[in-house]
C-alpha cells in the first residue's frame, strides 16, 4: 500500500500535490514527502505523519517548480525509520533523480545482495531505492531511460507503481501485470499520475485512463509520451483494492469501486437472505455494501454505530490489546437504533477477527437479539506478499476455520461471506486479470513456498536497436494536444 502522485502544471505544483496527497491519505498515514524540479534544482520536504501535520504554506510556497511527485507512505516493508520516507532524491552524474514507489517486491533479497557483493551500499530499507539503483545501473549503459524502466520490468518480480523524475521530466510506470492502481488525468494546464482517480477529481481534473500494466508514461514540456514496455498474458489487479483499500468514489482499472461494493452487497443479499428489522454497516468500510444489500433485500438501511472520524484506522495500532481498546473509542452504538432488534452487520472484510468480534459485542450490548454478519470480500486465508498488509496465516481467522467456527468465534447470530464468483462477477474484470493471492493462496508471481500461476510475459524487442522509431512511431500513443501543446 502507499499513494504515489506525479503533476507537471506549469502553474506550480506544490500546492496540487499537497491536495493530491490529502486525497490519497487512506492509502498510508505514517509519513509524507513532496519534491518538486524548479528547473535547476530540487526542493523536498517530508515528515512523519498526516499530510496536514507535515507541510503548511509556508513550506508549499518553498517547493517551488513546475514538476514534481509525492508519496504517502504505510509501511509493509522496510521499518517506521525517518530514511525509509519517500520521495528519494538521489545525484547521479549530473542528473538528479526523484523517485517514489507503491508496491512491494519479493525478490527483493536477492537483488539487495547482488548490490551489496559489489560492494554497494544502501541508505534506506525500501524497495524505491533499489528501484533507483537497477534504473541508475541501466542508465549508465544506455543512458535512457525507456531501457532503465524495461530493466526494471525484467528485473523486478513483485508489484510496483512508480512515479519519477528526472531532470524535470515525469515517467510513470506499472509493473506488467498492473497489481497495483496507477492513472493518469489532465487538469487546467497540467497532468497528473496518479494511485487513484481521487487524486485527480481533489483537483478539479479529468480522469484520462488507467496506466497499462507494463507500460511507461513520460511528461515533459512537449506533453505526454507513452511506451509499452512489457506485456503479460494475464493482468493481476489487486483485488483487495476493490474490497477495501481504495477509496469508494475512486475508478480504478475501468471499474467505480463504489459501484462494486453496493453490487456486491445486493449479491450477498442474494446469496444469504435473512429477515431482520434493518441493515447497519460497519463505518465506513462496509457502508457501499450494506447500501447494496438494503436495496435488493428492502431492508432498511439504518445506521447504528457512529465512528469517531478522527481516529485513524485501528489496524495501524501495534498490539493486539491496543487494536481491541480502539475499536470502542472509534465506534459508538446508538442504542435507540438496535434495542430488541435483529440487525444485518455489514463489512468489508474480516482478517483476524479481532475487529468483527468487538463490534458484535458492541451490537449486542446495546441490546440487538440478533446479530446477522454478512462480509463482502470471501475468507482471507493467506497473506499478501505484494503490498497490501495482510497478517500471516497463523493470526487470520479463516486460515483453519470454516465459516461457522468463525461465527462462532466472533458470536454473531449467522455469517455469509460473498462467494469467489459474485466477488468476481462485481468486479466485472476477468477472474484471471485479478490477484486473488489472499483468497485463494495462489499468486500471480513466483513465491517460494507458494503456489503460483505463472504468467508469461513479453517484452517489446528491437528497443535497443530502434530506439528512436518505437519511441516516436511504433509504441508511443499519439495525444492530442490543446493550443499550450499539452495533451
Ligand atoms: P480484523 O478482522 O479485526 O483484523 O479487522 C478487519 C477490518 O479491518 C476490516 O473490516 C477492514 O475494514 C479493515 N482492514 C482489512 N484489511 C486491512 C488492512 N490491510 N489495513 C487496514 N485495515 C484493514
Amino acid at each position: 500500500m502507499c499513494g504515489i502522485v506525479g503533476i507537471r502544471d506549469a502553474g506550480g505544483v506544490s500546492f496540487s500535490l499537497y491536495f493530491a496527497l490529502y486525497a490519497l491519505q487512506h492509502r498510508g498515514q505514517e509519513s509524507a514527502g513532496i519534491s518538486t524540479f524548479d528547473g535547476t534544482r530540487f526542493h523536498l520536504h517530508k515528515g512523519k505523519g498526516l499530510v496536514a501535520e507535515i507541510f503548511n504554506s509556508e513550506i508549499l510556497n518553498g517547493l517551488e517548480g513546475t514538476v514534481g511527485i509525492g508519496h504517502v507512505r504505510y509501511p509493509v516493508k522496510g521499518a517506521n525509520r525517518p530514511e525509509n520516507i519517500q520521495p528519494f532524491n538521489f545525484v547521479y552524474r549530473d542528473h538528479i533523480i526523484s523517485i517514489a514507489n507503491n508496491g512491494n517486491l519479493v525478490n527483493d533479497r536477492e537483488l539487495r545482495e547482488e548490490y551489496e557483493c559489489q560492494g554497494q551500499i544502501f541508505l534506506t530499507t525500501t524497495d524505491t531505492e533499489l528501484i533507483a539503483k537497477v534504473i541508475t545501473e541501466e542508465l549508465s549503459n544506455s543512458g535512457c531511460v525507456e531501457d532503465a524502466v524495461h530493466r526494471c520490468m525484467r528485473l523486478l518480480r513483485g508489484s510496483f507503481s512508480v512515479v519519477m523524475m528526472i531532470d524535470g521530466v515525469l515517467y510513470g510506470f506499472r509493473d506488467p501485470l498492473g497489481i497495483k492502481p496507477m492513472c493518469i488525468g489532465k487538469t487546467g494546464q497540467g497532468v497528473v499520475i496518479a494511485s487513484e482517480s481521487v487524486a485527480i477529481d481533489a483537483l478539479g481534473g479529468t480522469l484520462l485512463r488507467d496506466v497499462n500494466p507494463g507500460e511507461l508514461v513520460c511528461i515533459d514540456e512537449n506533453g505526454m509520451r507513452t511506451m509499452q514496455i512489457a506485456v503479460a498474458e494475464r493482468k493481476a489487479h489487486c483485488i483487495f483494492e476493490y474490497i477495501y483499500f481504495a477509496r469508494a468514489d475512486a475508478v480504478i482499472d475501468g471499474a467505480l469501486v463504489y459501484d462494486v461494493r453496493r453490487t456486491i452487497g445486493a449479491k450477498l443479499s442474494e446469496e444469504s437472505p435473512v429477515q431482520a428489522d434493518s441493515v447497519c454497516p460497519v463505518p465506513d468500510s462496509g457502508t457501499a455494501y450494506a447500501i447494496g444489500y438494503s436495496q435488493q433485500s428492502k431492508i432498511p438501511f439504518v445506521e447504528s454505530l457512529m465512528k469517531n472520524r478522527y481516529m485513524g484506522r485501528t489496524f495501524i495500532m501495534p498490539s493486539q490489546k491496543e487494536r481491541e481498546m480502539a475499536v470502542r473509542i472509534k465506534l459508538n452504538p446508538i442504542r435507540d437504533h438496535l434495542k430488541d432488534k435483529s440487525v444485518v452487520l455489514v463489512d468489508d472484510s474480516i482478517v483476524r477477527g479481532t475487529t468483527s468480534r468487538r463490534i458484535i459485542g458492541i451490537i449486542r450490548d446495546a441490546g440487538a437479539k440478533e446479530v446477522h454478519v454478512r462480509v463482502g470480500s470471501p475468507a482471507i486465508r493467506a497473506p499478501c506478499y505484494l503490498g497490501v498488509d495482510v497478517p500471516t496465516r497463523e493470526e487470520l481467522i479463516a486460515t483453519e476455520r470454516d465459516e461457522e467456527e468463525v461465527r462462532k468465534r466472533i458470536i454473531a447470530s449467522s455469517l455469509h461471506h460473498i462467494s469467489l464468483d459474485a466477488l468476481v462477477e462485481a468486479i466485472g474484470i476477468p477472474r484471471k486479470d485479478l490477484c486473488m493471492g489472499c483468497l485463494t493462496g495462489c499468486y500471480p508471481v513466483d513465491i517460494p513456498g507458494e503456489e503460483s500461476q505463472f504468467s508469461r510475459v513479453d517484452f517489446l524487442t528491437g528497443t535497443y536497436q530502434t530506439k528512436l522509431e518505437r519511441y516516436e512511431e511504433k509504441d508511443s500513443v499519439p495525444c492530442e494536444k490543446d493550443s499550450e501543446g499539452w495533451i
